[in-house]
């Protein structure tokens, strides 16, 4: 047997080890099942070289709870390691990776995933470790390598008779939890559930038929699907895979609308499967689903770092070895890799946002309520996809009508531009409500988009910031006549003191209500004979701040606009001043009625002036 210390260098890494990062102590199952798997993916590879010759056997990778003697062992039958091989790999390499780990980890808390410390993870649960290994190559005795979280090790040669190599951790205080067998299987499914050798862990009781009779047998525990589709070819899958394997990662959620196979050989390796899930509102509960895997180990489900963040709404797996994993979050974004995949990722969905739309625009509109939500954040959020997503954007009419922005400006240019040459794209938040103002506008021939989302008051102002030659204006911004300003003007029917008198009147009556401001407007004596409008800008300022939250209420402005070719306001005029006062409120009340802007003692009061009018 011989002895020997570590490492010369001074620091002892083994009580940082323990302490690193309490919550994440997990993480060694990973580490240790996937450097399993690498030894393996070794023998197999020079199997397939002819550099050796032996027999590869079955590779399955066994992981073995022995709560009696408190060891958990990870076993493979990989290439194993010779006597110089464990010291120059576990004294030294995976020593002073570990050290260099711990080292960054000290500059940066944030190391994504806590990839990296590799081997020495062990040492955060367990007293001791043992790794008993036999090297491929036939002629090299088995070794023993023992270590009790102290710079000095032990190493001896042992027997054991097939190729590979057992990790047996001597589980500590430290290690408690892991004695428990659901707790060993919850986390091998977590991060080994898609790693392309059978993992084992212990057997299970399957049920099985045999000559008609059911029964009871123990077949091994097999953790994962060493199959993962997103590594298979997009030809060899149905749509049932990939909706079948959207159950699996999220099992109670509606089925996707649909997907995109990743697949990129150059200049950086990546494979996955994106989804686009049915989105609600509630935008933020919905992010941050897409895995991240690295060579099929699952690393993280943040990937806010890596991808842009509209397309942390996306649900679905990406494979990469090329995301650099023991970096600090904030050198992640500024990773030319990084970069290059998130840019990839993004016109990967662009370009299938696009497809579908070309190919089956009908589908593509009966899809649009579900990933509206999901475009116009991204076209927010990132220039990039703004430029392409133009091409596919839409925008729905009240009539249920879709047009892109293209198809809309083709459209209106000749009716909907305004004097001062801005197309004006008209708009409602709520047909319901604002009715009395859809009916008004009929026979003006405008186009009324449907803009109803929560994100659509900051979509448009997007939009007008990017193309400065439109604008969006609420129906209820102006009076139908004004909505898009044109140079002609209609005469009123009443004279200049008649308009003064009505102007006072109405004065009169809205000095009692809201921030009312009375404007008077010769329309069509078919418009109502009272408006209420609120000025586009003014009603943006005031739900703006509504938005932030800022407590402070930024008043309602409202214009009260009083159509002076209505018959009933020159009918107002023939009364005395009472009837006249009465008229006025009880047409103010109206108007303010349809527009939900009555609320309170003013409601109540309108109900009682209706029922009095009525008993006369
Ligand atoms: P990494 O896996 O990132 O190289 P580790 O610290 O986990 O770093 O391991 C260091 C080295 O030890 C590996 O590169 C490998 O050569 C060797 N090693 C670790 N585990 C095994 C194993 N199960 N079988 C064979 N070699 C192993």
């Amino acid at each position: 047997m011989s002895k020997g210390t570590i490492s010369v260098q001074t620091e002892d890494i083994f009580p940082i080890i323990k302490k690193f990062l309490y919550s994440e102590h997990e993480i060694f199952l990973r580490e240790l099942v996937a450097n399993a798997t690498d030894a393996t993916s070794k023998i197999e590879t020079l199997a397939r070289r002819g550099e050796y010759k032996g027999e590869l056997g079955d590779l399955t990778i066994q992981v073995i709870l022995n709560p009696e003697e408190r060891t958990l062992t990870i076993r493979d039958k990989g290439i194993g390691m010779s006597k110089e091989e464990v010291e120059k790999y576990l004294n030294q390499v995976a020593f002073s990776s570990a050290k260099e780990f711990l080292e960054k980890y000290k500059e940066d808390a944030r190391i994504i995933g806590k990839f990296g410390l590799g081997f020495y993870s062990a040492f955060m649960v367990a007293d001791k470790v043992e790794v008993i290994t036999k090297s491929y190559r036939e002629k090299e005795p088995a070794v023993r390598w023992v270590c009790e979280g102290k710079p000095e090790y032990e190493l001896e040669e042992t027997t054991k008779e097939e190729r590979g190599t057992d990790v047996i951790l001597h589980l500590g205080e430290d290690g408690e939890e892991f004695l428990q067998k659901a707790r060993v299987e919850g986390l091998l499914k977590k991060y080994c559930s898609f790693l392309p050798y059978p993992i084992q862990f212990g057997t299970r009781k399957e049920k099985q038929e045999k000559d008609g009779k059911e029964t009871e047998v123990e077949v091994p525990n097999i953790i994962n699907d060493t199959h993962p589709i997103w590594k298979k070819k997009p030809t060899d899958l149905s749509d049932e895979d990939y909706l079948s394997f959207y159950q699996k990662l999220y099992p109670y959620s509606e089925p996707p609308l649909f997907w995109i196979h990743l697949n990129v050989d150059h200049p950086f390796h990546l494979t996955g499967v994106l989804y686009f899930p049915k989105l609600s509102n509630n935008i933020e509960a919905q992010k941050n689903k897409i895995q991240l895997y690295v060579n099929q180990v699952f690393v993280t489900d943040e990937v806010s770092q890596i991808i842009p963040e509209f397309l942390t709404l996306l649900h679905g797996v990406i494979d990469s070895p090329d995301i650099p994993l023991n970096v600090s979050r904030s050198y992640l974004q500024g990773d030319p890799n990084v970069r290059k995949i998130a840019r990839h990722i993004t016109k990967k969905v662009a370009d299938k946002l696009k497809e579908l739309f070309v190919k089956e625009r009908e589908n593509f509109e009966q899809k649009w309520e579900d990933i509206s939500v999901f475009i116009k954040y991204g076209m927010i959020s990132d220039e990039y996809f703004y430029e392409k997503a133009l091409d596919f954007a839409l925008f729905k009419d009240v009539n249920g009508k879709y047009y892109t922005l293209e198809e809309l400006k083709e459209k209106l240019k000749d009716t909907q531009t305004d004097k001062h040459g801005k197309l004006v794209l008209l708009y409602t938040n709520n047909p319901e409500s604002q009715h009395q103002l859809l009916e008004a506008l009929k026979s003006y021939d405008y186009t009324i988009l449907l803009m109803k989302d929560i994100i659509d008051n900051h979509f448009m102002q997007h939009i007008e910031y990017k193309d400065d030659k439109l604008t969006f204006k609420r129906i209820d911004a102006d009076t139908p006549d004004k909505l898009i300003e044109k140079d002609e003007q209609r005469e009123s029917v009443l004279s200049e003191k008649e308009q003064k008198t009505v102007q006072k009147i109405f004065e009169e009556v809205a000095g009692s209500k809201q921030n009312l401001s009375v404007q008077l407007n010769p329309l069509s004596p078919e418009e109502p004979p009272v408006l209420i409008t609120q000025p586009e800008f003014m009603r943006r300022m005031s739900e703006m701040q509504a938005l932030q939250g800022g407590g402070m209420d930024f008043p309602e402005f409202l214009n009260l606009v009083v159509n002076t070719n209505h018959p009933l306001i020159a009918k107002l005029l023939k009364k005395r001043k009472e009837g006249r006062k009465e008229m006025a409120s009880y047409l103010v009340n109206l108007a303010l009625l349809s527009q939900q802007k009555l609320k309170g003692e003013d409601l109540s009061a309108f109900f009682k002036q209706t029922i009095d009018m009525l008993n006369k």
